[in-house]
C-alpha cells in the first residue's frame, strides 16, 4: 500500500479537514501518516484511521521527514500557513528539502494537493 503524508498548520486544518471530506474514498485506498493534530481530526471526523506522529512543533515534521529519507512515503501533502511564522521552520524546511532529496511528490496548497491526488489516483489504477 502506498503512503500519503499529510500535514496542516493550524490556519489550514478546516482547509485540510475539508480537502479530506472531498477526496475520502479515494484516500481509503492508501496508508495515512499525519502530525498528531492533522491526524487526530482526521481521525475524529472521518473513518480514515490515520497514523499519528508527534505534533508538527514537538517533532512530528522531522518524524515525516525520516520517513521520507528511508523511502516510506510516496506522497507528501502539506497545507502550510504562509502567513504566520512557525517556531518550527527549520523542521519545516527540513522536510521540504527531503521530499526534493528524494523526489517525493509534495504539495503545499489545495490545488497542487488535488492534482497530486488525481496523478496518485491515476498510478493507483494504471
Ligand atoms: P499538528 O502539526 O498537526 O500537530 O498541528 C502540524 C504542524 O504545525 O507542523
Amino acid at each position: 500500500m502506498q503512503t500519503i503524508a499529510l500535514i496542516a498548520h493550524d490556519k489550514k486544518k478546516e482547509e485540510m479537514l475539508d480537502f479530506v471530506s472531498h477526496h475520502k474514498d479515494l484516500l481509503k485506498h492508501f496508508h495515512l501518516i499525519a502530525t498528531r493534530t492533522t491526524g487526530t481530526l482526521i481521525n475524529e471526523n472521518y473513518q480514515l484511521d490515520v497514523e499519528t506522529m508527534m505534533s508538527g512543533p514537538l517533532g512530528g515534521d522531522q518524524q515525516i521527514g525520516a520517513r521520507v529519507a528511508t523511502e516510506q512515503v510516496d506522497y507528501v501533502i502539506f497545507l502550510r500557513d504562509p502567513l504566520t511564522s512557525q517556531p518550527h521552520e527549520p523542521d519545516i524546511n527540513a522536510l521540504l528539502r527531503l521530499c526534493d532529496v528524494h523526489n517525493i511528490p509534495l504539495a503545499t496548497n489545495r490545488k497542487s494537493a488535488h492534482i497530486l491526488l488525481q496523478y496518485a489516483d491515476k498510478k493507483l489504477n494504471a
